[in-house]
């Protein structure tokens, strides 16, 4: 993949744009305000199945709010995105659905929302003048890797969810046109990211579950799942990493924490986190192996030295991570 540098100016001074598919969301929205921040303009498309308004809060209503534009659109609808990313330099191709559980999600909106919408994205971007794009991936197209910290060429690479599935389709795709369009792809292959406003995934599940019921936390599977968990900062510090070096050490990079944790360290760290004792476990549901549900991968852990090679390094580790995003749900609601 080729392409040029997605600064925030060009070599005239011109301020550039980027469209965030799922710019609404959580990740979205935090890489909304960074590349405000850094001088860009940004254009946020998002149907707000997940996402709100209120993510885009700080942004819409800051000093450069001028510089933000939100277009309300599906990214199956080509001539929408196409709409969107007139004037655009480069594309960061967050929306998605992101859920791993298939109680949650069935293939068929995997396939929809998660390949069949990146394709449509790629097409409006190949005959658009952007000339980067940046995927959101997963560690789960790892699936359940022998390596552990896993690195960017751990092969083959076998999925054990729909969900990761759709998204190594959807890493394919964007190499594939990359290459033959001659434009320069990004794939990240992010850990579990958390922060106050994800609403999914288990550290805002167990703040609500102890909120309910301080003495009991029913978690899913064994509990000994464990796994890397990354601040939102740190993943948003890493995206900007990547987009200031186009090209130079390849186009995938593993997006994660040094270390991991286990769901009851989880729990218990949440717990006190909150001020309260160690909860009684009750395992609920899961799998005879210890797994929360079919295609939860139990151990997951990203070698991280190619974007460590760039400059970037995650300040907070997993433990650091949780504590902060709990910190942060506290301190939100208390200021409600
Ligand atoms: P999120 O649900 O907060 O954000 C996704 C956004 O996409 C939402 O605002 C939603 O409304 C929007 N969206 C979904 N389908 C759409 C469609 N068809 N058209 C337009 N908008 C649509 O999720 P997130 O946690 O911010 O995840 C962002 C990306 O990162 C996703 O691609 C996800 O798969 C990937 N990812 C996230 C994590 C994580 O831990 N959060 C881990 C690995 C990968």
């Amino acid at each position: 993949m080729s392409g040029g540098d997605p600064k925030s100016h060009d070599r005239e001074g011109y301020i550039l744009r980027a469209l965030i598919t799922g710019g609404a969301g959580f990740i979205g929205s935090a890489t909304a305000k960074a590349l405000v921040n850094s001088g860009w303009e940004v254009v946020v498309y998002d149907n707000f199945s997940f996402g709100s308004h209120d993510n885009l809060a700080e942004l819409a209503h800051g000093s450069r709010s001028h510089t933000m534009k939100v277009i309300v659109g599906d990214c199956i609808r080509l001539k929408n995105v196409k709409d969107a990313i007139r004037d655009c330099d480069a594309v960061f191709h967050f929306a998605a659905n992101p859920e791993v559980r298939m109680e949650l999600s069935t293939p068929e909106q995997c396939f929809t929302q998660n390949v069949i919408a990146t394709q449509v994205v790629l097409e409006a971007f190949r005959e658009s003048r952007a000339n980067t794009i940046v995927f959101a991936s997963t560690s789960t197209v790892y699936g359940d890797a022998k390596t552990l910290p896993t690195p960017e060429e751990y092969g083959p690479l076998t999925p054990i969810s729909i969900y990761g599935a759709s998204k190594l389709a959807g890493e394919a795709l964007v190499g594939s046109y990359c290459r033959i369009f001659d434009k320069h792809g990004i794939i990240l292959r992010l850990a579990n990211v958390i922060g106050p406003r994800s609403k999914h995934g288990v550290v805002s599940e167990f703040v609500a579950k102890l909120d309910k019921n301080p003495n009991e936390l029913s978690i899913m599977g064994g509990g000994t799942q464990k796994k890397s968990y990354i601040y939102i900062d740190d993943c948003v510090n890493g995206i900007m990493a990547t987009i200031k070096h186009p090209g130079e050490l390849g186009e995938v990079f593993n997006l994660g924490s040094d270390d991991s944790m286990s769901v009851k360290e989880i729990g218990t760290l949440v717990a006190r986190t909150m001020g309260l004792k160690a909860p009684h476990f009750r395992l609920d549901g899961g799998l005879p192996d210890g797994r929360g549900w079919i295609g939860d991968v139990k151990m997951m852990l990203l070698d991280v030295t190619r974007l460590k090679s760039i400059g970037w390094s995650p300040k907070l580790s997993s433990r650091g991570a949780v504590e902060e995003t709990v910190k942060q749900i506290m301190k939100r609601r208390d200021a409600q």
